[in-house]
């Protein structure tokens, strides 16, 4: 095999909890320095996708859509979390306004970002995009594209995670 990341990851989810669970089996498999990007329409499920990596790490935090704040750090679990909402950013000079580019340096937490399409020039290649679609009443489509080296790893790894 050669050091190839699976193309994408599609989980049908039929209720909040289990978008819940599923958020806390992938907190399992992130590590410092990860960048998760949310894409999807609102009340998709990216803020409730967010809470519950928050929940995976062991934090406390009670997490709110940081719409109006653009970034929200929750502390108080295995790593830090820091959560994007780039929905009103316009482009490069905005991520670096709000500290988003000294979190992404530093690597020290996990960075999650809702709307990332506002500023795709400025994430990095290697990232986890995730990609969530309401399908009807509380069943949401939740598809995984793994993108570059550090990947490799968790596609292996999340494959025996979520069946
Ligand atoms: P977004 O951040 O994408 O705008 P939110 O997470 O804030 O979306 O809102 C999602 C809404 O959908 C919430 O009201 C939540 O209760 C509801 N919901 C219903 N079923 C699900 C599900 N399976 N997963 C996530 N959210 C769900
Ligand atoms: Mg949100």
């Amino acid at each position: 095999m050669n050091r190839q990341t699976k193309d994408e990851f599609r989980a049908i989810i039929t209720s909040e909890e289990e978008t819940a669970a599923f958020g806390q089996a992938l907190a399992k498999l992130l590590r410092a320095g990860d960048v998760v990007c949310l894409r999807g329409d609102l009340g998709a499920g990216k803020t409730t996708l967010t809470r519950a990596l928050v929940a995976g790490m062991g934090s406390p935090a009670p997490v709110s859509s940081p719409t109006f704040t653009l970034v929200h750090e929750y502390r108080g679990g295995s790593l830090p979390i820091w959560h994007v909402d780039a929905y009103r950013l316009t482009g490069a000079q905005d991520t670096v306004d709000i500290g988003l580019e000294e979190v992404l340096l530093t690597g020290e937490g996990i960075v999650v970002i809702e709307w990332p399409e506002r500023i795709e020039a400025s994430l990095p290649d290697d990232r986890l995009d995730v990609s969530i679609r309401d399908t009807g009443g509380d069943t949401r489509e939740i598809i995984l594209t793994p993108k570059g080296p550090r990947w490799v790893e968790f596609s292996n790894q999340w494959a025996e995670q979520w069946q």
